[in-house]
């Protein structure tokens, strides 16, 4: 727009505080302003729908796009601060078994302002600044690499949102090459990877991906991660009854990774109306941990958290979809 280059930095600024309207922008003279309506706009996600857990205060949100498509996205409230889950798409391609997000499959790809705003929309709401970012609401990040490249980007900026690497969490299924080509950038985040069994014959049971990228190809890709960044990585562990939870898999789990910096979340699978598969017992999870941990394997349970709020991955958005479907009826 022949605009100086400082002009820029205001907009983005202002933005990322989460002006509205360019008239907010107290700083923008009135001709540029007027320049900016007429050729430029500003979009937001809207709160459609939220829910406030009884039982531990976590906040789920369904936002509503430009487009009319739904996601969702999650703040929980820790001793250190208040954590946002988001989302990275619409939907997944990926088919978890276990995950009402894939359910409808891929809709389309966020935007990096979509993604960014899903925070600032929490953060307005609450009244609380987000010091921590996951993003591990629908989608796959690393399926949607470059929008989530330019989200981290302006994440971490001091004139985005200011949240430091070291508290962003950038979950994946394990895409092999993203893994690689996220590890050259030496961004120090952290890398959480949905592994969900020790052998690829059980997790290709579960997760359609493991077809496509052996377990021994998921492990090169975190060794080469580890190597470039040296930042311990979460291996995410959903445990199912009877599938992926007995002594025998983690045994093997703990062969796997014996001797790699790395910890293993275990989360006692949520149950979903659609899914197949039922939680484990906690007699069970406790043991799985007990024998990780004999093989020197750190592993921590997760915390269950908004269990009164439908606050499993993907069931809100889902809920919400089939009442519409039926409203149509
Ligand atoms: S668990 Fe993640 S990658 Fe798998 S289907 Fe759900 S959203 Fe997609």
């Amino acid at each position: 727009m022949g605009e100086k280059k400082y002009r820029g930095k205001q907009i983005f600024e202002w933005v990322n505080k989460g002006a509205k309207r360019w008239e907010d922008m107290t700083n923008i003279g009135k001709v540029l302003k007027e320049k900016l309506q007429k050729n430029t706009f500003i979009t937001h996600v809207k709160i459609e729908k939220k829910m406030v857990s009884k039982i531990d205060g976590t906040t789920k949100y369904l936002f509503l796009l430009e487009d009319k498509n739904i996601i969702e996205g999650v703040v929980m409230k820790y001793k250190h601060g208040f954590t946002a889950c988001i989302s990275s798409q619409v939907g997944c391609v990926m088919g978890c078994s276990f995950c009402a997000s894939t359910i409808g499959g891929l809709i389309r790809d966020l935007r990096a302002g979509e993604m960014i705003d899903q925070i600032l929309q929490m953060q307005q709401d609450l009244g609380e600044r987000i010091s921590n970012i996951v993003l591990m609401g629908s989608g796959e990040p690393l399926h949607n690499y470059r929008e989530v490249m330019k989200f981290l980007e302006i994440v971490n900026s001091e004139s985005g949102l200011n949240i430091g690497n070291r508290h962003i969490t950038l979950s994946t299924c394990g895409l092999v090459p993203e893994i690689k080509k996220l590890a050259d950038l030496q961004i120090p985040i952290n890398l959480a990877v949905s592994l969900h069994a020790p052998n690829d014959e059980t997790r290709q049971i579960m997760m359609p991906i493991a077809k496509k990228y052996s377990i021994k190809a998921l492990m090169e890709a975190c060794e080469y991660y580890l190597q470039k960044n040296n930042r311990r990585i979460t291996f995410e562990y959903a445990l199912v009854k009877e599938v992926n939870d007995e002594e025998v898999h983690a045994k093997q789990l703990g062969q796997l990774l014996k001797g790699m910096l790395c910890y293993v979340n275990l989360i006692p699978v949520n149950t979903v109306a659609e899914a197949r598969y039922e939680k484990s017992r906690e007699e069970q999870v406790k043991r799985f941990q007990k024998v990780l941990k004999s093989q020197g394997v750190e592993a921590t349970i997760r915390r269950e958290m908004g269990a009164d709020i439908d606050a499993a991955c993907g069931q809100l958005r889902n809920n919400y979809i089939n009442k519409k479907i039926k409203e149509k009826q």
